[in-house]
């Protein structure tokens, strides 16, 4: 859920004042950005041999909540057991991890790529490839409680020894690992992370990448592109914006021109689509789901980029988490809006834990989804591609 504060709106608005500045200050058309060519090829996870490939969807974790408490670490630890859980009973091919791994906000050491590397430590343990998107708690600066200044002072930091290795004037800083080093630290140290930092011409968004999922017999034949956009949150709005959509369309017209091939949309906060489909109380047909608990929490504002999915054939669905207490996929025009279903202990809600996930099998072609549970349950199947 959103949580920006004072001092990111300022940030926010003088990034956006730059921006602007040169056409306030000499009144000239300011030319069109011009988005760099996408000549690399795009990354490929490969499905198995004779098996459906299939996605679990870990969204919200939210590790290092109260990172100061007894209470914060026993809470990354049963999210530890969340995604273990559903790691052993699925066994995916892939991961997404759909935005807020952390709650960078609660989090008082200068390195929060040590939580993030928490948060995707089952997943590596059993060899299984990822990818991640931003959520907006993921990079937020630290916020001091107010209690902290009050008689009974700064208590304690209890964390992992390993958590503690600034020392000096490091140790004070507590402003946020931005969206850049954390991503930066999940590539560099994870050969089996699929995580890109996206085109620099997108800045301050960082996780725009797409993947291809390709057959077992043969690499050249994709099976599925999977598209991955930062919504923003944290440190600037929650927004898709201009350049993201400009940036999408591109990659669109050189990857799958004709929509050939059946596209997933993943990010962390719903559009606002998403409130327009909503269920009013209980879940009924067409939508499929088990809680649905609070309002959609959309994003600031609506700048393009559902006119372009909504357009496509080839768009099956998108993914967002955000919401804890949403699971449901309900059909909008052409494609279906879902959400995950919260998977951490960490972050806002008591509702039971779990995890959505994806099966595409090639022959014929389908695109299956349910909800795992961690004590086990599966629930809320609906099938995506028709
Ligand atoms: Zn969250």
């Amino acid at each position: 859920m959103s949580k920006l504060n004072i001092s990111s709106l300022v940030f926010a608005f003088a990034c956006l004042a730059l921006q602007f500045l040169p056409i306030f200050t000499v009144g000239i058309s300011y030319p069109r950005r011009t988005l760099r060519e996408s000549k690399t090829p795009i990354p490929s996870v490969q499905a198995r041999p004779g098996a459906p490939f299939r996605i679990a969807m870990f969204a919200d974790l939210h590790f290092g909540e109260n990172a100061w408490t007894d209470w914060g670490p026993a809470q990354d630890v049963n999210s530890t057991r969340v995604m273990s859980t559903v790691l052993d009973s699925e066994t995916p091919d892939f991961v997404v991890y759909l935005g807020d791994l952390i709650t960078a906000d609660n989090i008082p050491i200068t390195n929060a790529s040590l939580y993030w590397d928490e948060a995707i430590s089952p997943t590596r343990t059993r060899k299984i490839p990822w990818s991640s998107v931003f959520g907006n708690h993921d990079d937020a600066p630290f916020e001091w409680p107010l209690d902290w200044f009050s008689a009974p002072g700064i208590p304690p930091l209890r964390y992992p020894a390993s958590h503690s290795s600034a020392s000096g004037e490091e140790a004070c800083y507590f402003g946020g690992t931005s969206r850049l080093t954390l991503m930066k630290k999940e590539i560099e140290g994870n050969e089996l992370s699929y995580s890109r930092s996206g085109s620099h011409d997108l800045w301050p968004s960082i996780s725009n990448y797409v993947l291809q999922v390709v057959s077992s017999k043969n690499s050249e034949s994709p099976l599925v592109y999977l598209y991955f956009l930062d919504s923003g949150g944290g440190t600037y709005p929650e927004v898709i914006s201009s350049a993201q959509v400009e940036w999408f369309q591109h990659q669109l017209a050189e990857i799958n021109p004709d929509s050939s091939v059946p596209e997933l949309i993943f990010w962390h906060i719903p559009s606002k689509a998403y409130e327009e489909v909503a269920p009013k109380s209980g879940i009924d047909k067409p939508c499929v789901g088990s809680i649905n608990k609070e309002s959609v929490a959309a994003q600031d504002a609506e700048l393009g980029i559902m006119k372009i999915l909504e357009a496509r054939s080839s768009v099956k669905a998108v993914f967002v988490g955000h919401n804890h207490g949403l699971d449901w996929c309900c059909p909008y025009k052409k494609l279906w809006l879902c959400f995950a279903r919260h998977t951490g202990y960490g972050g806002y809600g008591n509702w039971t834990r779990g995890a959505r996930i994806l099966e595409i099998t090639k022959d014929p072609f389908s695109i299956k989804s349910w909800i795992r549970m961690e004590d086990g349950m599966v629930h809320s199947e609906v099938i995506l591609s028709s």
